[in-house]
């Protein structure tokens, strides 16, 4: 019987989704927030000032990553004042990228900004994150021209930066700020994990969307504390690599680990091949060349790195399924 309970309800959710009117508000706003009870009310009178100025319908959705302190109450607060402040409390801290993935799925506007919660982002430049985005962009992202934070973030944050654009040839300045406008289509083509928020604007670029970046102001952290530790920046270049391996070779492996693979196998080969030769000239003999070792090592790796690429490509065509953004679609 729960079963069957939890089906119906389920068949009601969709449902619900299905019928909701696509376009009834222009801009979602989603929050994700994670123990910034001290921050959330101006935060909301904030965007109220800046968006009305705009004369634009909007909500705002707050998503509570399973804070510990009175944020829920006070986001309830806000929501008693005025019903545009919705929130979604999770019941436990899952992260920024299942808040802001969650808040994605819940937004209905037709443009979905993302801001933190923390009063660094500022609300006033919503509208311009907005007019650049109607001027033919798909995603806005707001760059931290300059930052307030500690030197001990600013400094790995420009080299995680630096790489990041270097190794997925995008030209943007701040893949990590908070604040970024979508068009809708944007957010419900990507998904959202692990901890993947600093590379939607990547993901977003592969699938052929068009991304641009402006400069936006950036407070001090005025209440609570930052939730990201130094650890962020070694997650932050393990991820950076799962996005390469997943964007650009997901479909064929073979070329990421091949050439790693061959290059170590030629060297291997050469080394112990000039060996070889001089040991047949009858100059040394090879049991006291350590570089012989070297070779040997290179080898194996290089043998390694082909075999695990070919293993890639046997799991990518068992698994393949076609993930391809279909833009447009006129058929009839
Ligand atoms: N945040 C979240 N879940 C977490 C950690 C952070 O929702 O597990 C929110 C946090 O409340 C803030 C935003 O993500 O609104 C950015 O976090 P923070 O200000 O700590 O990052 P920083 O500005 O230091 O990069
Ligand atoms: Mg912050």
């Amino acid at each position: 019987m729960s079963d069957n309970y939890q089906k119906t309800t389920e068949e009601q959710n969709q449902r619900q989704f299905r019928d909701r009117p696509p376009r009834r508000i222009d801009v979602s706003i989603v929050i994700p927030l994670y123990n910034e009870e001290q921050s959330l009310m101006p935060l909301s009178l904030s965007i109220r000032d800046a968006l009305d100025r705009m004369n634009a319908t909007y909500e705002v959705i707050f998503v509570d990553d399973g804070s510990t302190d009175n944020s829920v109450r006070v986001l309830r607060e806000i929501h008693r004042k005025n019903r545009r402040y919705k929130f979604i409390s999770f019941r436990r801290n899952y992260g920024k990228s299942a808040a802001l993935s969650v808040g994605f799925q819940h937004a209905v506007g037709r443009i979905i900004v993302t801001m933190d919660a923390d009063l660094q982002d500022d609300p006033n430049e919503i509208p311009r994150l907005i007019e650049k985005l109607e001027s033919g962009y798909d995603l806005v992202n707001g760059w931290k021209k300059k930052r307030h934070d500690p030197i001990s973030k600013t400094i790995p944050s420009k080299l995680f930066n630096y790489t990041t654009s270097v190794m997925t040839g995008i030209k943007l300045r701040d893949f990590n700020s908070g604040l970024k406008a979508y068009k809708r289509e944007v957010v419900q083509d990507i998904k959202v994990y692990g901890e993947m928020h600093r590379f939607l604007p990547v993901f977003a670029h592969w699938a052929g969307y068009r991304v641009a970046e402006i400069p936006v102001v950036h407070h001090p952290r005025k209440f609570g504390r930052t939730k990201f530790g130094l650890n962020r920046f070694w997650h932050g270049f393990l991820d950076l690599l799962t996005v390469i391996f997943t964007t650009r070779y997901s479909k064929r492996p073979l070329h990421f680990f091949g050439i790693i693979g061959l290059f170590s196998f030629l060297l291997g080969f050469v080394i112990d091949l000039e060996l070889t030769i001089e040991w047949l000239m009858g100059k040394t003999a090879i049991s006291n060349r350590p570089l012989f070792t070297v070779g040997i090592l290179f080898i194996i790796v290089g043998v390694q790195f082909v075999s695990i690429g070919l293993l890639g490509e046997m799991i990518t065509r068992t698994n393949a399924k076609e993930e391809y953004v279909i833009k447009e679609k006129v058929f009839n």
